[in-house]
């Protein structure tokens, strides 16, 4: 039996939407476009989308936008997915990275106050994983020092705050469709502000540094493409439309590995915290501190042999070999990313999974450690 990570739900309703728009005169800039930027943005609850190729490109459009480049620096965390800190990178500035909060994996807000310099732009926090806990703090410490806030929303659609929404909290805020995420367009992003000349602005950067109306080779500024076509469009209104359903589902999925792993004292569990609602994203268990990365790595190449997909999710941003050679980052400056990094396991988590396909990822953890006999003692 082969389990994958993770998988799209594509409905009959996405495959007629995207036939829809092949035998439609407009493949991309059609009708598609705004219909999933004013869906999308109303989802989230705010003013405006700007629907982008990928969340990459929606950050950095974002970061254009708002004018930072070189000579800023943008807190972050080194507990991400890569892009985040590529693109302060891209745009010249200078991420400085904090160390996160060992129970929700996000930036640890208590030590964000000390990097702050006159140099310092943005706040720039993720929601891992989806959840959502403390990043209200976040960007209400953003304005405090009057930085600017970009959220990183793409593992939050849905998620909740002491009654925020992610993508609420930022400035400006975005999100990311790829198949793996909890609902996709095959590839795509959007940037969503209630900001009505950011928006502009990321408009015309996406589509050649054009203003809206003006002629096909009349260019205002230095732009990209990183337009999103009618056809990815089409799919992601179609996904909106069922996100609730999908939150519903994954909060299932979670319930029932809860069930299934919540007595084994060697996993750390993920959980939703007071105050938040999770739009799960991926479900993460942690070994505890007494293992080490070998454990860990062990646990993967058996469930790996069995046919379960899994993953160490993430690597720390800051020990990948070309961020450590770029801003001199080392082993030991983030402990408690590393710890965590060293330790989790993603396994098998998409709408669709069964209880029958849980019970069988949850056995297969079980015995995996189980074969690692007593840590501490070999
Ligand atoms: C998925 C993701 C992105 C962007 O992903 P793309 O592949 O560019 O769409 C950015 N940040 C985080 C935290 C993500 O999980």
């Amino acid at each position: 039996m082969q389990i994958g990570l993770s998988s799209q739900d594509i409905s009959q309703a996405e495959i007629d939407a995207v036939v829809g728009v092949l035998k439609s005169s407009h493949l991309s800039l059609g009708p598609k476009l705004p219909e999933f930027e004013s869906i999308l943005a109303r989802y989230v609850g705010r003013k405006y989308g700007v629907a982008v190729n990928s969340g990459t490109s929606a950050l950095h459009l974002a970061m254009i936008a708002l004018g930072i480049g070189p000579g800023d620096e943008v807190i972050t965390t080194p507990f991400s997915f890569i892009a985040t800190t590529n693109i302060v990178l891209m745009v010249g500035a200078t991420p400085v990275f904090v160390d996160i909060d060992e129970d929700t994996y996000n930036i640890d807000v208590s030590q964000i106050e000390a990097k702050i310099t006159p140099k310092t732009r943005a706040l720039l926090p993720v929601e891992v994983f989806g959840n959502p806990k403390g990043l209200d703090k976040v960007c209400d410490l953003a304005k405090k020092h009057d930085l600017l806030c970009i959220e990183d929303s793409c593992e939050a659609l849905g998620s909740v705050v002491n009654s925020r929404k992610a993508g609420t909290l930022g400035d400006v805020s975005f999100f990311a469709f790829y198949p793996n995420k909890q609902m996709t367009t095959g590839e795509g992003g959007m940037v969503v502000t209630d900001d009505e000349n950011l928006a502009a602005m990321c408009k015309s950067l996406r589509n050649q540094g054009r203003d809206e109306g003006a002629g096909w080779l009349a260019h205002a500024r230095l732009g990209y493409n990183f337009r999103l076509s009618d056809i990815n469009c089409a799919i992601g209104v179609e996904q909106v439309k069922r996100m609730d359903s999908f939150i519903e589902k994954r909060r299932n999925v979670a319930k029932m590995y809860q069930e299934a792993l919540g007595d084994d004292s060697r996993l750390i569990l993920p959980y939703e915290p007071e105050g938040c609602l999770v739009s799960w994203f991926v479900y993460v268990v942690r070994l505890q501190d007494s293992y080490t990365q070998e454990h860990r790595d062990k646990v993967l190449e058996s469930l790996r042999a069995q046919g379960i997909g899994c993953s160490n999710y993430f690597s720390p941003i800051h020990l990948q070999p070309f961020i450590a050679e770029k801003l001199g980052t080392r082993v030991g400056q983030f402990p408690v990313t590393e710890k965590v990094a060293q330790r989790t396991i993603a396994i098998p988590f998409h709408n669709n999974i069964t209880r029958e396909q849980v019970d069988v990822v949850s056995n297969a953890l079980s015995k995996s450690l189980d074969s690692l006999g007593e840590p501490g003692l070999s």
